[in-house]
């Protein structure tokens, strides 16, 4: 089977289908390929800046955001066992007063409703297996595969069975694939770590009272913070120093709480949820060439705490479309070479210091110096918005 489409995009997470989205406003043939089943299932909080929400307020009935969000509206900064500094954060659009957190696949389900208002329903358990790019088009192939039942010793572990190849040529491709990103890796594009992973632990606690419109971040040996979510839940992320033996659980919390959080109650509330992972600190070397581009945590990753890589992406995926739509109708790919490519790398320079550091303003207090780079990726900002924020702390970014 052969399809043809202006822009593959591979991958239907969050970022994958904003870039779809933009491109169909652009009046572009899209496609996008998710290589997982559709899922409902419970996932984790997305903390979506101010700056995020302006852009996604353009997209039609974000109702779910307002029932299914939680706003904040200030960061409190803890360093050293004290409380060191309070940061209001900017409004954002009309959809809430400050940032917001939400579940993320509540993201999700009103970015894939949005697109099929658009005529595009995205093509599950299509996974890409190959690209080749002549200049002038890409050619790609996508198996469609079906989840087999796992024998009984492998249980919790899915195996696939490839039904089907499907060739699709495409004006240009968009890789917003994920950390693990199939297109990052066809392309032969090196994916630079930048110091070891860092372990976090998550758990979700029911709160009364409600959590409030503060966030707080803890910094230190190891970072700890608190994000309030929607109907008075509590988010507490904690960095680990090792994975934990025992599954994470309320006696868990109580502890990390009382040595890093003291100041909050240690009520005998239980957990609704937990979760470990480890986070790393990565760019890809290049965000792509020619016609296939990257987006997203395919191209960068960072610590849970500012969450910018998921932000930034969704930045990404709206540039990157006006990028291609911009390109689409000859051949100069100018505007993704020299304007996507060249303005993203300037920006993950900064987010992650590389090159240059994060300077200190004079009046920058001893704490902050110490701190300096982990708190350009713990503030739940970018842009002007991150420079304003840490100017408030004595810090400039070069
Ligand atoms: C455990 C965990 C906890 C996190 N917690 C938070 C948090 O609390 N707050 C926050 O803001 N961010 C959090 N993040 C980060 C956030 O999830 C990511 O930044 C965000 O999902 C990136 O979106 P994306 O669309 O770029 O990539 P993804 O959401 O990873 O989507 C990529 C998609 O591409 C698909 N795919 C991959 N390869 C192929 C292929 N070959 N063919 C077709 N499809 C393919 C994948 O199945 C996936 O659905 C967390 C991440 C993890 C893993």
């Amino acid at each position: 089977m052969e399809r043809r489409t202006q822009v593959l995009v591979v991958g239907g997470g969050p970022v994958g289908l904003l870039a779809a989205l933009r491109l169909r406003q652009r009046g572009l043939d899209v496609l996008v390929v998710e290589q997982n089943e559709h899922t409902t299932a419970r996932s984790f909080a997305a903390v979506l800046h101010p700056r995020t929400l302006a852009l996604l307020s353009g997209l039609g009935s974000l109702d779910p955001f307002v029932w299914q969000g939680h706003a904040f509206k200030r960061v409190v900064i803890f360093a050293g066992g004290e409380r060191r500094a309070v940061l209001d954060v900017p409004a954002g659009a009309e959809l809430a007063q400050g940032g917001l957190t939400l579940p993320q696949n509540v993201l999700r389900s009103a970015l894939e409703q949005a697109l099929s208002a658009q005529g595009v329903y995205v093509e599950y358990l299509h996974r890409l297996a190959s690209l080749a790019d002549d200049g002038s088009e890409v050619r790609a192939e996508v198996t469609r595969r079906e989840p087999v039942s796992a024998p009984p010793s492998r249980r919790g572990h899915v195996e696939w069975l490839d039904v089907e190849t499907i060739s699709v040529r495409a004006s240009f491709v968009i890789g917003a694939d994920g950390r693990e990103s199939t297109v990052r890796k066809l392309l032969g594009i090196p994916w630079r770590q930048l110091g070891p992973a860092r372990l976090f632990g998550f758990f979700d606690v029911p709160h009364e009272p409600p959590a409030g419109q503060n966030i707080e971040l803890v910094l230190g040996a190891e970072a700890s913070a608190m994000y309030p979510l929607h109907g008075g839940t509590t988010r507490y992320t904690f960095e680990l120093d090792r994975a934990p033996t025992e599954p994470l659980d309320a006696e868990k919390l109580r502890e990390l709480r009382a040595t890093r959080m003291p100041w909050h109650p240690v009520n005998r509330e239980s957990v609704e949820w937990t979760s470990v992972h480890a986070f790393e600190r990565a760019w890809s070397e290049r965000f792509g060439r020619n016609r296939v581009w990257l987006a997203g945590d395919a191209a960068h990753t960072t610590t849970p705490l500012g969450t910018q890589s998921l932000n930034v992406g969704l930045r990404e995926a709206r540039d990157l479309a006006n990028a291609v739509a911009d390109s689409a109708p000859g051949r100069n790919v100018e505007p993704l070479t020299s304007g996507y490519a060249a303005q993203r790398e300037l920006e993950w320079r900064r987010l992650l210091s590389l090159g240059e550091k994060p300077r200190l303003l004079p009046n920058a207090p001893s704490w902050v110096r110490h701190q300096a780079a982990e708190l350009v990726a713990a503030l739940p900002a970018s842009g002007e918005d991150l420079d304003e924020g840490l100017s408030v702390l004595g810090i400039t970014l070069p």
